[in-house]
């Protein structure tokens, strides 16, 4: 895309003629063509449990209907509005990350305790689940925004049970990888469909195969731990094999991991 324009050229105040401008704007038209898709994505993803609240709530207000009925439809319309509540949430969340206006407190965090501490949470609420934790860290510290982490974490332990509904085990292991500290998250869950695995941690992304229709969620989890790891300078990596489960990996850098500079050979001459 380019954009033309003149601009008249002027000595004192002689014209002498005009400049004709040609700038290249592909870039500027590529940011406002994603941005544009993004927010039809987001209206489309927040008129579609809208119209269910709406449209369960009028039928309640204008059919008389038995009492079971009644309440189903009335479950319905809760579950529609927690799952917007949790899409605002998370949509808000991540524009506050994207807008790079996030204040980030970096520090030396131990990683493996916060990682024991979010499974030690979540394993309150999964009964079906067998819960292994494996510190090889050596008490590495990350240098990382904990509070940062501590949701990333959650997001990524929580995925692990949510998507093995059938209960199994999930396992976390802490280790040293050069200079960077791993946490990898492993299930024997759902596993994730080879194709899908590029677009996982797209905004929106979901796999939408039948043996995961009924497992809410905002497609907008992954999106926000890519977004952190990133802003850590690390990274986050998935294996999965379909049917047999996942492993997530997040990698941050080890504090102080940086090597010194060697000094450098003095001036010549
Ligand atoms: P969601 O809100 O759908 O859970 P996420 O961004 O957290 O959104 O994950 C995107 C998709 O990746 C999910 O819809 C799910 O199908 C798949 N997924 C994520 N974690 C796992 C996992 N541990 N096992 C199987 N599938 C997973």
């Amino acid at each position: 895309f380019v954009h033309l324009y003149s601009e008249p050229l002027y000595r004192g105040s002689e014209r002498l003629g005009a400049l004709l401008v040609q700038r290249d704007i592909t870039k500027e038209h590529e940011s406002d063509r994603l941005k544009s898709e993004f927010v039809s994505t987001v209206s489309h993803e927040l008129r579609t449990p809208l119209a269910s609240v709406l449209g369960f709530a009028e039928l309640l207000l204008h059919k008389s209907l038995a009492p079971e009925r009644q309440k189903k439809y009335i479950q319905t319309i809760h579950q529609e509005a927690t799952r917007l509540t949790a899409l605002v949430n998370d949509f808000l969340d991540l524009q506050r990350i994207e807008s790079g206006k996030q204040a980030y407190d970096f520090r030396p965090v131990p990683v493996a305790e916060l990682a024991a501490g979010v499974l030690e949470l979540h394993q309150a609420n999964a009964p079906k689940h067998r819960f292994v934790f494996a510190d090889r860290s050596e008490g590495a510290k990350a240098r990382a925004d904990a509070d940062k982490i501590r949701q990333v974490l959650m997001n990524v332990i929580g995925n692990a049970i949510k998507y093995s509904p059938g209960g199994g085990t999930v396992t976390v292991s802490c280790y040293r990888d050069g200079d960077r500290l791993a946490v990898e998250v492993a299930d024997d869950g759902l596993g994730i469909p080879r194709e899908a695995l590029p677009k996982l941690f797209g905004k929106f992304y979901r796999v939408d195969n039948t043996d995961r229709r009924e497992i809410g969620g905002t497609g907008l989890g992954l999106a926000i731990v890519k977004e952190i790891m990133q802003i850590h300078g690390g990274d986050v990596r998935v294996e999965s094999e379909y049917g047999k489960g996942s492993a997530f990996t997040l990698l941050l850098p080890i504090d102080g991991g940086e090597r010194p500079r060697a000094p450098s050979p003095p001036e010549a001459g």
